[in-house]
């Protein structure tokens, strides 16, 4: 069976991203962190978000996998530091429009170099790997949301 090759173009973006990941390490004062993995490929991803008037103030993450979870969740920090809520919100679901094959997101500017992983759509096996970082952003922003005490 022939394996499909991503853009090189791209696949040297994704590939700089893995070596010299962005906001990689601990965040001193985050307002939310949430932890997930991926088994099928036995990616991690640690995601810490400083949270302040609906803005994510900070992000960083600290993570294990392979390039293409690592290079994702280091995309979507740089993308999202500074961000709204409903920015990330925004940018979460066009994500994963990308990954589910709609050709229109994989052009959306408001990607950034995520557009670089709209390759990935075409390997199912790996859709999960790209979408972890995104996940935890997800769920980080709802436990944000529920742990607001007004
Ligand atoms: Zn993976």
């Amino acid at each position: 069976m022939e394996t499909p090759k991503l853009n090189s173009l791209y696949q040297q973006l994704i590939l700089e991203h893995y070596r010299s990941p962005r906001n990689k390490g601990e965040l001193e004062d985050g307002t939310v962190e949430v932890h997930l993995n991926n088994p099928v490929c036995g990616d991690e991803i640690r995601l810490q978000l400083r949270i302040e008037d609906d803005h994510i103030a900070d992000a960083k993450f600290v993570g294990q996998g392979c390039s293409i979870s690592q290079a994702a969740v280091s995309m979507m920090t740089s993308l999202l530091k500074g961000a709204s809520l409903a920015e990330a919100d925004g940018v979460a679901a066009r994500f994963t429009d990308m990954m589910h094959g709609d050709e229109d997101a994989a052009k959306d500017k408001s990607l950034g170099d995520l557009r670089a992983l709209a390759g990935v759509s075409k390997f199912p096996v790996r859709i999960k790997c790209a979408l972890l970082g995104f996940e935890a952003l997800q769920k980080a922003l709802k436990e944000s949301h529920a742990g607001e005490t007004h």
